[in-house]
């Protein structure tokens, strides 16, 4: 096991089409299990091939622990995926917008407005066809993740080009909006996660 560096941009690797990954053999396990070494030291939530330079359709997702009252990991509550060939197939009719980064993209984080469900279609790291239904936070990591197996990148689609903020800009502007407001909406709450725990 071992950590690979991340691709940034300008990195035309980024920007291809990806292809489907066909034989789940040794080789690929250790790539797998380099990928999870490289998404935690990062860290991130999520890493594709892609920005690890490789132009094939495999993603690692580790969603985040849940935290029990003093703010201590609850143990097991996170999940890891592993995720070959991915196909959204069903989206919610409602979208919901919110704060992500991109290890690719070191130190800016923007607004995105995702699925807030989707149906995925895909096989695990055996090469098992897998079914998948995932919401809210899971559903945008996905979504992130696989716009990278097709050369897509968060900064394609913010809400408005000046969505795009360096993260001590949004830091700034997080804290100077929290003095304004009385109470802290749960979508505040989960930017502010996302920005320390930085990209995927
Ligand atoms: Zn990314």
């Amino acid at each position: 096991m071992s950590v690979l560096d991340i691709v940034t941009l300008p990195d035309k690797v980024l920007r291809e089409r990806t292809l489907p990954v066909t034989r789940f053999d040794e080789a690929l396990q250790q790539l797998i299990d380099d990928m999870i070494d490289t998404m935690r030291e990062a860290p991130g939530v999520g890493l594709a091939a892609p920005q690890i330079g490789r132009s094939i359709k495999l993603t690692v997702i580790e969603t985040l622990a849940d935290v029990d009252e003093e703010g201590n990991e609850i143990d097991g509550s996170r999940d890891l995926y592993v995720i070959a060939n991915p196909e959204i197939v069903w989206t919610s009719r409602k979208r919901v917008k919110g704060i992500e980064g991109c290890l690719s993209i070191p130190g800016y984080v923007g607004e995105v407005e995702r699925f807030e469900s989707i149906r995925v279609r895909a096989q695990d790291r055996n090469g098992k066809k897998i079914k998948l239904r995932l919401h809210d936070w899971t559903a945008r990591i996905f979504q992130h993740e696989i716009d990278h197996l097709n050369g897509v990148l968060y900064i394609d689609r913010l809400t408005d080009p000046e969505n795009l903020w360096t993260e001590e800009a949004y830091e700034a502007m997080q804290e100077a909006g929290d003095e304004e407001e009385t109470a802290v909406s749960d979508a505040e709450v989960e930017v502010k996660y996302v920005v320390d725990k930085t990209g995927s």
